[in-house]
């Protein structure tokens, strides 16, 4: 764990992200923001907009619709082998692939359960920091968990990536690498259920997204705009989960985008939350809960409130009645989640029967209440699992 000062911020963070690093800097001692001067990941595709796109070819010496090209094999077919590119001449394919295609995650192991159902990826970027992915297929609908970053600064200490510390930000391509490789999957009949397409996007995986605001914006905006501008996936099916970064929250309601918004709350009370959520000493549960009702006032889409549920912790009933009464009549649901207990870990998961009084109370007070689908338990891939980084044994290649 280190603290970071404001200059390694402002070293760190460019335009658009300056504003929340600088409303992060207040950060407790523990959490953690991404280091400045690192090498950054190669240029991709999935990093630009189209007119970032065209302007990135033309200084190829090549013209726009060029751009459009590579974007529609990309983003429309889901290839970035420049073998299938035959409407390019062959000697410009290789070189635009390799301007603007670069690899930049490389499988390192995969892992499924469910009846290949549930497929957990563990990647290699450039510089060899590691990120996980996870794939789930349901009847109606697969969903992506994709990570932000490699490991993650905020410190919750149920939470196995929050043990490990943050490594870097992934850059927006990074980010939508991980949704491109499900997509590819999918379409290939590679999952079992037959041929599919990514319906749902998670930003549940690794790190905490607002924390890389400007990379996941650029990447909500891939995965989301149409082929051959992105993967076409609806803003409604993608959602955004955070610590509960006050002024990004705020940032994001403004942007005119309809993604799901969850807040991981954990517990409704200042006392608490301090020590299961650490940036809670930096914003009150009353200040994250106003920001996310705003959220959904502005975009009028019900927010998402996660709340792990932790034996003889969290799941008291006066709890149960605290939170209800902080959500009755607000555009909110709660998510209760089994707690996941991460190796070493002194906590375990609620008695089931106590956890059904916590929903009930919750439901009786009006609140819409469901519990989380934990899958991919087996693979370490569920929720709060994730921590390729921290574990030597997931480090090997196949
Ligand atoms: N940084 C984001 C995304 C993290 S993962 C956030 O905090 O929202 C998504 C969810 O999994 C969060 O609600 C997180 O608190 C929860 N989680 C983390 N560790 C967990 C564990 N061991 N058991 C159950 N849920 C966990």
């Amino acid at each position: 764990m280190r603290h970071i000062d404001a200059t390694e911020l402002a070293q760190s963070q460019t335009g658009g992200e300056r504003s929340v690093a600088q409303a992060t800097q207040l950060l407790p001692i523990g959490l953690t923001q991404a280091r400045g001067r690192r090498a950054r990941p190669p240029r991709h595709l999935a990093d630009l907009d189209p007119a970032g796109r065209r302007a990135a070819v033309a200084a190829l010496g090549q013209p726009g619709y060029r751009a459009d090209q590579l974007s529609r094999h990309y983003f429309g077919r889901l290839t970035d082998d420049p073998a299938d590119m035959t409407d390019l001449p062959s000697g410009l394919r290789t070189e635009l692939a390799g301007a603007l295609l670069p690899p930049l995650l490389t499988a390192q192991r995969e892992l499924e359960c469910d009846g290949g159902t549930t497929r957990k990826t563990l990647w290699r970027a450039f510089d060899g920091a590691f990120v996980e992915s996870v794939l789930m297929r349901y009847p109606d609908r697969v969903t992506m968990c994709v990570s932000s970053q490699s490991g993650c600064g905020m410190a919750c200490p149920f939470c196995a990536t929050g043990q490990a510390g943050l490594t870097r930000n992934l850059s927006a391509a990074e980010i939508v690498t991980q949704v491109f490789a499900g997509a590819r999957v999918m379409a290939a009949g590679a999952v079992p259920g037959g041929p599919g397409r990514v319906s749902n996007v998670v930003f549940m995986g690794m790190g905490e997204p607002l924390a890389n605001y400007a990379s996941v914006l650029a990447a909500v905006r891939r995965i989301t705009e149409p082929a051959p501008a992105g993967l076409g996936i609806s803003q409604r099916s993608v959602t955004v989960s955070t610590v509960g970064l006050v002024p990004a929250i705020r940032k994001l309601a403004d942007e005119q985008l309809s993604v799901r918004l969850a807040v991981s709350l954990h517990a409704p009370d200042d006392e608490l939350r301090n020590e299961l959520v650490p940036v809670n000493r930096r914003w009150k549960v009353a200040e994250v809960l106003d920001a996310a009702f705003g959220y959904a006032a502005a975009t009028g889409r019900r927010v998402s409130i996660e709340y792990a549920m932790i034996r003889d912790i969290n799941d008291q009933a006066w709890r149960a009645d605290l939170l209800a009464g902080l959500l009755a009549g607000r555009l909110a649901h709660v998510n209760l989640i089994p707690l996941n207990p991460t190796p070493g870990s002194k906590w375990t998961a609620s008695d089931p029967d106590v956890a059904a009084e916590f929903l009930d109370r919750l439901a009786s007070c009006g609140v819409p209440v469901t519990v989380r689908d934990t899958r991919g338990t087996q693979i370490d891939g569920a929720c709060g699992q994730l921590a390729a980084a921290s574990s030597p044994s997931n480090a090997s290649t196949v």
